[in-house]
């Protein structure tokens, strides 16, 4: 159902024509929405397509999973319900008591995934530094480690990892890269051509970017039996993405290059109005010189940032807490990469029993005008009296 793409073709173009859908059947440039459960065999009781049933995937999931693999220049790719289950299903593809590698600080909720295993006795975690590539180094057991996970740039402090410099350290053991890059998409950001083995992304955030599905993303740079694995996890957990959420995801990552590039931009202005602010003690963004791993992530996002940063609010937890709620623009909610723009006190949402600073706010950057965001965050620390 979906013409050839043409390689020459830039990956705006490709987005924006979701690979040049064409319904061959109708014309329909939109793909459609196929709520089958199941799927009927032709005259010689063979498969018609490949699917057999709903937890196998649908025409629509499909291609979606064609579009990431595309902007990823990845030999597969397969979606989930969330990125949590996408997340799980790396976890569950180990064998029992495998060695991982991973990040002291990242998303809480990866990181109590990893916590649970460890403290169940399924899986042997040692943590690094977030972003230290020596204590990384230190970790890795020859032949043991099976698995290092890296997100970057990290929550919620932004710290980013050198994917290439990582990659080679998880191979010199025999182990697999994982990245977790939600926070810089594909095609700005494309893991597996850096040197990661798996990457990871939670599309409930870019690639859909309208806050209103959830979704997770696995794709590979070589299939294999740890890919067959990770399908049958998926397949037995029922943990596909759905037709219609998977339809939302296609009209989303249509217009992905435009709201990403937008959101990029507002949160340059965003980060530089606030670096030096008398309310603020610091600002934690890639893209500003002052951040100490600027130059790894101009060269590994091409200056495509992103719309994440943190600040530390001058004052004490309370201001910072009310600084959410003098804003009147951002939203006060969690989650992040969506057009909207939304403010979070992220101790408050992560909870005890994961490192994250009192006074640490979380911004995600939408797509609105600059002015008015820089306005309310003006006015929200002026009446929070931070400072
Ligand atoms: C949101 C998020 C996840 C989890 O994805 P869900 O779609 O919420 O299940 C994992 N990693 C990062 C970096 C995230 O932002």
């Amino acid at each position: 159902m979906t013409r050839p793409t043409n390689r020459a073709l830039s990956p705006a173009t490709r987005l924006a024509q979701a690979l040049r859908f064409v319904d061959e059947a109708s014309g329909a440039i939109i793909p459609a929405i196929h709520p089958s459960a199941t799927y009927a065999r032709d005259a010689d009781h063979n498969l018609r397509t490949g699917l057999i049933y709903r937890r196998d995937g649908n025409p629509t999931t499909e291609l979606a999973e064609r579009i990431i693999c595309d902007m990823e220049g990845a030999a597969e790719t397969m979606l989930f319900s969330t990125g949590m289950s996408a997340a799980l299903a790396v976890i569950e593809h180990l064998p029992a008591g495998a060695h991982v590698v991973v990040p002291d600080v990242m998303y809480y909720g990866v990181l109590g995934q990893f916590q649970t295993y460890e403290a169940k006795g399924r899986l042997d975690v040692s943590y690094y530094s977030a972003g230290d590539l020596s204590d990384m180094r230190a970790l890795m057991r020859h032949g043991e480690t099976a698995l290092v996970w890296a997100e970057t740039p990290n929550n919620p402090n932004w710290d980013v990892t050198d994917i290439p410099a990582a990659a080679e350290i998880a191979h010199a053991v025999g182990a697999r890269l994982v990245t977790d890059c939600t926070a810089t998409p594909p095609p700005f950001v494309r893991a597996l051509n850096l040197g990661a083995d798996i990457s990871f992304h939670s599309a409930t955030k870019y690639l859909n970017g309208h806050s209103d599905i959830t979704g997770g993303v696995l794709s590979v740079r070589e299939t294999g039996a740890h890919w067959d694995e990770l399908l049958k996890v998926r397949n037995s957990q029922g943990t596909v993405l759905n037709t219609w959420d998977a339809y939302m995801l296609i009209r989303g990552m249509r217009t992905l290059m435009l709201r990403y590039e937008r959101c990029t931009e507002n949160a340059l202005a965003v980060a530089r109005h606030l670096e030096g602010h008398p309310g603020v003690e610091k600002v934690m963004y890639p893209g500003l010189p002052s951040h100490p791993d600027h130059e790894i992530a101009k060269r590994q996002t091409g200056g495509a940032y992103g719309g994440m940063l943190s600040i530390l609010v001058k004052g004490n937890e309370q201001t910072a807490i009310d600084v959410v709620r003098a804003c009147e623009v951002f939203y006060p909610a969690t989650s992040l990469g969506g057009v909207e723009s939304l403010i979070e006190h992220r101790k408050t949402v992560s909870g005890d029993g994961f490192p994250v600073h009192p006074c640490l706010l979380r911004l995600s950057i939408g797509i609105e005008d600059a002015g008015d965001l820089i306005a309310d965050l003006d006015q929200a620390l002026e009446r929070a009296g931070a400072g």
